[in-house]
């Protein structure tokens, strides 16, 4: 790992200035974003861009996600210390980073044995406690629920039910829907049978698999 430094601060400090530019964001979930750097997270290939505003490849042909996306969808997960909150789709682990910097207990899944396996390592190193679990997120993890957020950080073709009946009421989940592109999308779970569905633009994640296709990818 390379450590973090003046230079790499400097260039977080230009990346939060253009999404201040780009969009109104949580000033929490900012101040997050330039104290965790990203680099940590990407490729040693790709540090150069790191602080850049895209989403760049990490193992298992996925995505860490784009700044300007995490910083949207933690911003519209509202957030607060020591909420528990569970993440679909570890990856990279800079989502995850990022709400746990924010003082929220973090629970993360990911279906990729290697990227579970790696990131687990780079958690430890960095000494995040961020609880992380090899399964299928359609399944949600249901020894710690119910959650007061959820965020699913892969495309789910449908609303992924399993998920709604392991939020708290009055909780929220961030999840994007869609078949090819997908709507990012807000769900508050009003009671147990009422829910209040926005979507809130257009996304493009890497999809979110179901259990069946577990071996095979
Ligand atoms: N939050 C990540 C984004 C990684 S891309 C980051 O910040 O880097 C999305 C991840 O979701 C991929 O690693 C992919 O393997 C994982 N994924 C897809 N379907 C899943 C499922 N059903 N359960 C758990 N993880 C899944």
């Amino acid at each position: 790992m390379i450590a973090d430094s003046p230079l790499y601060q400097g260039m977080r400090t230009k990346l939060i200035t253009h999404l201040r530019e780009k969009g109104a964001f949580d000033e929490n979930v900012l101040q997050a974003m330039q104290l965790m750097p990203r680099h940590y997270f990407v490729p040693f290939s790709l540090i150069a861009y790191a602080y850049q505003d895209q989403a760049l490849p990490i193992a298992c042909q996925q995505t860490i996600s784009q700044p300007y996306t995490v910083a949207n969808q933690s911003t519209l997960l509202s957030v607060k210390p020591n909420m528990k909150i569970l993440e679909i789709g570890t990856g990279s682990g800079y989502q995850s980073a990022i709400l746990k910097t924010m003082g929220a207990l973090v629970y993360t899944i990911e279906r990729h044995r290697q990227l579970y396996e790696e990131t687990k390592q780079l958690f430890s190193s960095l000494k995040l406690n961020i609880a992380t679990k090899l399964g299928d997120g359609y399944a949600g993890w249901t020894e710690f629920a119910p959650f007061d957020r959820i965020i699913v950080t892969c495309g789910a073709a449908s609303l992924p039910e399993k998920l709604i009946a392991q939020l708290k009421i009055g909780g929220i989940m961030i999840c994007p829907i869609g078949e090819k592109m997908q709507e990012m999308t807000k769900i508050v779970k009003i009671d147990n049978k009422n829910l209040e569905i926005t979507t809130h633009g257009d996304c493009n994640f890497v999809p979110m698999l179901s259990q069946t296709e577990y071996q095979s990818h």
